[in-house]
């Protein structure tokens, strides 16, 4: 089945094909002939995966999809949240809104808890009707960066792991406490993250609906 999937960030589109498996062939926006951006205006990741699918749909026509995703950090009132993407400013990229992050949490008092979660709202359009899908990953962050894996904030984001996901993807050996994101495998991470949640909810769904 093709689907566009409306993003140009190529860790998101490698993770998704991973996570969607070969009886989907995924296009990037790009790939299916949109190379102008959308503004993510909305005020809820709910509204933004709309505008971005919606926008793809627009025009292309075809069977698409969008994700939105939002880090939620408890000790900053649920921010970056709706701005994760432009928390340091328009413009800035992953490094200033790491740098940024650390820097608000420093603020606090050190006992403050650190724990966080992402977000991710996917919009699925199909013969031109929406359906949504949510995954969340818990966890906390770190005081300082580490591993070179992933992308986005995920040096800085260290995931909560069930006794079930510790059995099943390392081999029942805890790793290292405060181990992020950055430092596990693709594979681990889409098995445990919010946008592999939500795609497999997708891809669920696509599957009991054909
Ligand atoms: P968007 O959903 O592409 O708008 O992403 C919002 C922000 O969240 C961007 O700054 C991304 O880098 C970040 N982000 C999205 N998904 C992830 C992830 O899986 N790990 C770390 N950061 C992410």
């Amino acid at each position: 089945m093709k689907l566009v999937f409306a993003t140009g960030n190529k860790g998101k589109l490698r993770e998704a094909s991973e996570i969607l498996g070969p009886e989907f062939e995924l296009l990037s926006a790009a790939e299916a002939g949109v190379v102008e951006d959308v503004e993510e205006t909305g005020l809820t990741l709910k509204e933004n995966s709309i505008i971005k699918a919606e926008f793809i749909y627009s025009k292309t026509g075809m069977d698409c999809f969008a994700d939105d995703t939002g880090l939620e950090v408890d000790a900053l009132g649920g921010a970056p949240g709706v701005r994760t993407a432009r928390y340091a400013g328009e413009g800035c990229v992953f490094e200033d809104n790491i740098r940024k992050l650390l820097a608000e949490l420093a603020k606090l008092d050190p006992s403050t808890p650190r724990t966080a979660r992402f977000r991710s709202i996917v919009t699925l359009i199909i013969g031109g009707e929406k359906h949504f899908f949510e995954g969340v990953m818990e966890g906390r962050i770190a005081l300082k960066k580490s591993g070179h894996e992933g992308f986005g904030y995920d040096p800085v984001f260290i995931p909560d792991l069930s006794a079930d996901d510790i059995s099943e993807y390392f081999n029942g050996v805890s790793p290292a406490p405060n181990t992020t994101v950055a430092e596990m495998t693709e594979e681990i991470k889409n098995a445990i993250s919010h946008r592999g949640k939500a795609l497999r909810a997708m891809a669920a769904w696509l599957n009991n609906s054909r």
